[in-house]
């Protein structure tokens, strides 16, 4: 066996209740000046951490997006200029983490990151800003925020739709950490116990979103499938949900969700190891229909076409599939592409 791992420096504070902890977190970190980042919908959460806060409070910018449009990004930099702000406190999903990751791109500004989906973008030091329908990504050490917050009563408020599909979102990032080209044993110890612990638990949030021990576990999960796209570099799968949701605009999450039995059932063949280790943390022989199963009978979309996807739009998600070599333990062709995501389109998993 041969790896390399580097830890990548970061605070992470867990916890229900720990959002009082806000205050400390700056001062830690001597920040004194902080731009309360959120969306729209998130505006009073914003609020209750701009309190928290206090005075390390310097304003709030609440106009945070899906994919961080770069004129979104570029209006909340102007906004911590204007503020004088000497780092931002992202509260959110992977849209508000996505824009505090914007402006320290720039700026250098530091972010102390409050997930409240599961996304995992709070993990990691890849950036992304969208531009004329493409998104752009990349990666660099300066997005990293310094510090995290996660408090699961802040999670209790995610409807279940959204729970259930975010959710899966992280379950992918474990999926391809499995047989990533950097994959390492102790992301592989990760990438298995956080899908173990949300696969089980998102049914029981379903069932009732405001169990506290479940949403505890489930952000347990989300932080460590997080950690695992923090760590290792993704396949297939991530680049076909960055272009379905950067070009075509579909939901993140829910695309997520869909494409993953797909990937699974293309992929695993190739990487048996990764195989293993998600039959044990699913308890199942058939790793890509226990993820179509789980997701169906929780409520998910099935179906690229349920999202709103064409199938006259595949040549253009090929094309561009196709144009960047990336790692895959399997090779990838037009041919097989055009399978994969035909299957995904018609939901033929469900069948
Ligand atoms: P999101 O941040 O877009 O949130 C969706 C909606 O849910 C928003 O209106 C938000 O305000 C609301 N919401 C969030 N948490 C809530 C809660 N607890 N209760 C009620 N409403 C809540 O969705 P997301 O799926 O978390 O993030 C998607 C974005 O994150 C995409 O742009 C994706 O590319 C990016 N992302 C980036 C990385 C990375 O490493 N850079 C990783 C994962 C996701």
């Amino acid at each position: 066996m041969t790896f390399t791992f580097e830890a990548l420096p970061m605070r992470v504070v867990f916890g229900t209740g720990s959002l009082s902890q806000l205050a400390q977190e700056a001062e830690r970190l001597g920040l004194k000046r902080l731009l309360v980042l959120s969306t729209p919908e998130q505006r009073a959460l914003a609020e209750q951490a701009a309190i928290l806060l206090g005075d390390a409070c310097v304003g709030l910018f609440t106009g945070a997006r899906m994919h961080v449009p770069v004129e979104v990004a570029e209006a909340a930099r102007q906004a911590a200029r204007e503020a004088g702000a000497d780092g931002c406190l992202a509260i959110g999903g992977g849209s508000t983490i996505g824009l505090g990751k914007a402006i320290a791109l720039t700026t250098g500004l530091p972010v102390i990151g409050v997930p409240t989906t599961y996304a995992g973008s709070e993990m990691t030091t890849v950036w992304g800003l969208t531009e004329d329908g493409r998104k752009r990504t990349g990666r660099d050490r300066a997005v990293l925020p310094r510090s995290v917050v996660y408090d699961p009563g802040l999670t209790i408020g995610l409807p279940v739709d959204m729970s259930v599909t975010s959710g899966f979102n992280a379950v992918a990032h474990a999926v391809e950490a499995l047989y990533a080209p950097d994959a390492s044993p102790i992301v592989s110890l990760m990438a298995e116990e956080g899908v173990r612990s949300l696969v089980a638990t998102l049914p029981v949030i379903a069932a009732d979103p405001g169990d506290m021990g479940a949403r505890s576990d489930a952000l347990r999960g989300a932080w460590l499938c997080g950690a695992c796209l923090g760590a290792t570099t993704m396949s297939l799968h991530h680049k076909l949900c960055h272009i379905l949701g950067g070009t075509f605009d579909l939901p993140h999450a829910a695309v997520h969700t869909v494409v993953l039995p797909y990937v699974a059932a293309f992929n695993l063949p190739a990487a048996p190891a990764a195989e293993q280790a998600l039959r044990r943390a699913l308890a199942t022989d058939d790793v890509p229909k226990h993820l179509a199963r789980v997701s169906a009978e929780l409520g998910a979309p099935r179906s690229l076409a349920e999202l709103g996807l064409d199938e006259a739009d595949l040549d253009e998600v090929i094309s561009q599939a196709l144009a960047q070599p990336y790692a895959n333990p399997r090779p990838v062709t037009a041919q097989a592409l055009r399978s994969l995501l035909t299957d995904a389109l018609k939901a033929s998993m469900c069948d």
